[in-house]
């Protein structure tokens, strides 16, 4: 029998963290085929696995790439990971749904304003389907925008007009098949959102059987109300909650996951609560004095009245200048910095929780540099699973493929089953590991060998191949009979 490919003689991880198993996987078209021993099988591409895992393409739980999709097609930053599908929109910014205007008020996360011209989702997977990627793309809606969208000042809460012209819109980009809700509750644009106003949109994505995930209120000296709130909000509105890059930032803060893992647990036995985190003990975002207290090293990453910073730390540029932090931080904004802020027994305590997915929260494009755009996976893979031995690599690469989409409702994806998506990442589990550093952050992972999105090669040993399968998935209100997945919706135990 004879296939489009066929790789051979590889360890495949099936991303359900079932163990691992030696099987041959066939390809057709956009999906797999067969898994098992085909060594009478032919196909016109022959990859050899031997000594490599096969398993299901990496999903991204938590991107920013909703621009960086269009304007680097190739997406060499998650390819080279092994990462086949990206969720985008998170923490309250979206591409969409946002009418062409002159100036946003957000830009700063997502890149050039040019990009900003989809007055609804269905016009942003429009523009994929005809300028494809190389990643496939799954896309929530943020509050941010829809704030900037319908109301005038954003330094307040909602009026009830307003939030029913929101829920309007939300509704409208639900139905064009948004993944869920997002917020940014720590952001200007939508921090005056008082918890009524959150809830009331949150509740869409309830009734439509999607999503809310939360970049919540606070993560330094206000993070327990932060999370009780975000917790609260799933609880009031119906809606499964995904707490974004969970994390607690400060001295205060260290060892808070003795708390906080046990808060989710709780709220898990009555409703569904999951969260994301990315591999690193380290937060990037703008200069900000409000955020160089908490950080016990901050790195700057950008600045422009001193671009000639960039890649300093600022203590030492602080002990130049003979002021003190807070005064050197004001000279430098406005700019990019990366604040060491978290304690590194709680991130690891976060990644080896079981209902935590691996995101990146890597920002593309702009001028916060920050290695978690580019190492994420492979870090979680060679340096959490195989140096420190936190976990097999049946589970962290379930917590990147089949937990993410389970509790995302991706379907025929994140698992490698006979008539799934031909989404596949081949990697030796020897090798694997990031490169990517806080002063060299944009270099590519080892270790990933190939990379197939909709059975198109899209990566193979060290270099992007050029081609560009993938697609949006706007989320389905129904699963097509054919699918193998008919997923069941999502209980409390399986979210
Ligand atoms: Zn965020």
């Amino acid at each position: 029998m004879q296939h489009d490919i066929l790789i051979r003689h590889g360890q495949v991880i099936d991303g359900t963290g079932a163990k691992r198993f030696q099987a041959d996987l066939a390809v057709d078209g956009d999906r797999i085929t067969a898994i098992g021993n085909l060594a009478s099988h032919r196909g016109r591409t022959e990859i050899d696995a031997t000594g490599c895992i096969v398993a299901p393409g990496f999903i991204d739980a938590h991107a920013h790439d909703d621009i960086a999709l269009l304007a680097e097609p190739d997406m060499p930053s998650k390819v080279s990971q092994g990462c086949t599908t990206v969720v985008v929109g998170n923490c309250g910014f979206s591409a969409a749904p946002l009418t062409p205007r002159a100036s946003y008020p957000l830009d700063f996360l997502l890149g050039d304003e040019s990009y900003y011209r989809f007055p609804r989702l269905a016009d942003y997977f429009a523009a994929l389907e005809q300028t494809p990627a190389a990643v496939n793309s799954a896309a929530l809606v943020g509050h941010s925008v829809l704030r900037v969208e319908c109301m005038k000042e954003l330094d307040r809460p909602a009026s009830e007009s307003e939030i029913a012209a929101m829920a309007q819109r939300l509704k409208e980009a639900l139905a064009d098949g948004g993944l869920g809700f997002s917020t940014g509750l720590e952001y200007p644009s939508n921090k005056a959102a008082d918890t009524r106003e959150v809830a009331a949109l949150a509740r869409l994505a309830g009734e439509a059987g999607a999503v809310f995930t939360t970049h919540a209120r606070n993560y330094d000296h206000h993070f327990r109300e932060a999370l009780t709130e975000a917790i609260e909000i799933g609880r009031m509105a119906e809606v499964p909650v995904v707490l974004s890059h969970h994390q607690g930032d400060g001295p205060e803060n260290i060892g808070h996951t003795a708390w906080s893992l046990p808060m989710i647990d709780e709220a898990r036995l009555s409703q569904k609560v999951g969260l994301d985190v990315y591999p690193y003990n380290a937060a990037a975002t703008i200069i900000d004095p409000a955020f160089v207290i908490s950080a016990s090293r901050i790195l700057i990453s950008s600045s422009q009245p001193h671009p000639e910073m960039a890649g300093r730390e600022l203590d030492d540029i602080a002990a130049e200048w003979g002021v003190d932090r807070d005064t050197a931080a004001l000279r430098l904004i406005p700019g990019g910095a990366i604040y060491f802020c978290q304690d590194e027994a709680d991130v690891q305590r976060i990644l080896a929780y079981p209902p935590t997915m691996i995101g990146s929260d890597g920002l593309p494009g702009g001028e916060i540099n920050h290695p978690r755009l580019w190492g994420s996976f492979p870090r979680v893979l060679g340096h959490y699973s195989r140096e420190l031995g936190l976990f097999d690599l049946e589970t962290a690469i379930h917590k990147m493929t089949g937990l993410t989409a389970n509790r995302f409702g991706i379907i025929d994806r994140g698992k490698l089953a006979a008539g799934a998506f031909a989404d596949v990442t081949v990697f030796d589990p020897a090798t694997v590991i990031d490169r990517a550093t806080f002063t060299a952050p944009s270099e590519p992972s080892l270790g990933i060998r190939f990379v197939l999105v909709n059975g198109a090669l899209v990566w193979r040993d060290g270099h992007a191949t050029g081609a560009r399968p993938g697609r949006p998935l706007p989320r389905r209100a129904s699963v097509p009979s054919q699918s193998l997945s008919a997923p069941q919706p999502l209980s409390i135990a399986n979210f």
